[in-house]
């Protein structure tokens, strides 16, 4: 009787290797002509001045070109009297998974339509990793994101630190896909 020879995966798709790639040497050529061919491709690029050859050199060189839905800076919407639309409510703190967002909520009895407002609404940019949870995350659409990236090269993680002012200020009407003030609002 003979029995077939059966090796348990370790992950459940992990591939199982011919007698091909057992001889290891064929594979080691492959992965060296495909990182030949981008290298030459890249450079064939550069010299003919192409466009995606080359990583930005950033801070020294400046992109201008992101993508219409790119996730950069920050925006604090605003009211019509210019007061922040959050609630401080806390979701964006909550679902952000870096923990960059810190809000200190403060209480305004003559306003009672919006009772509830930022004192303080922070975000540390030397962590945030630009995912958009926490614009994902707002109830009030009091938070998004415009395509530029925030200008903060800094060799101290304090000064990364933007507050509620500027991120009310950083340009909230380029927001093309969503206008703001809304259509029709006063
Ligand atoms: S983009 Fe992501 S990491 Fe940055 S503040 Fe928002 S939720 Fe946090
Ligand atoms: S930005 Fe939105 S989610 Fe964050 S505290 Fe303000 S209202 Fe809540």
């Amino acid at each position: 009787m003979t029995h077939k020879r059966y090796r348990r995966k370790t992950y459940w798709n992990q591939p199982t290797m011919g007698w091909w790639e057992r001889l290891y040497l064929p594979e080691i050529l492959r992965g060296l002509g495909i990182t030949s061919w981008v290298f030459f491709r890249n450079m064939g690029k550069w010299m003919t001045g192409r466009k995606g050859a080359l990583t930005t050199y950033y801070p020294e060189e400046r992109r201008r070109d992101y993508a219409r839905h790119n996730r950069g800076k920050h925006v604090l919407t605003q009211r019509p009297d210019g007061s922040p639309q959050c609630i401080a409510c806390n979701m964006c703190a909550t679902v952000c998974p870096a923990k960059v967002i810190e809000i200190e909520a403060a209480f305004d009895p003559d306003d009672p339509a919006h009772p509830k407002y930022p004192a303080r609404f922070e975000i540390d940019y030397s962590r945030c990793v630009f995912c958009g949870l926490c614009v994902e995350a707002c109830p009030e659409d009091a938070i998004r994101m415009v395509p530029e990236v925030p200008n903060l090269p800094s060799g101290q993680r304090m000064r990364m630190w933007i507050g509620k002012e500027e991120l009310l200020t950083w340009n909230p009407q380029r927001d093309v896909a969503k206008p703001y003030p809304p259509k029709g609002a006063a």
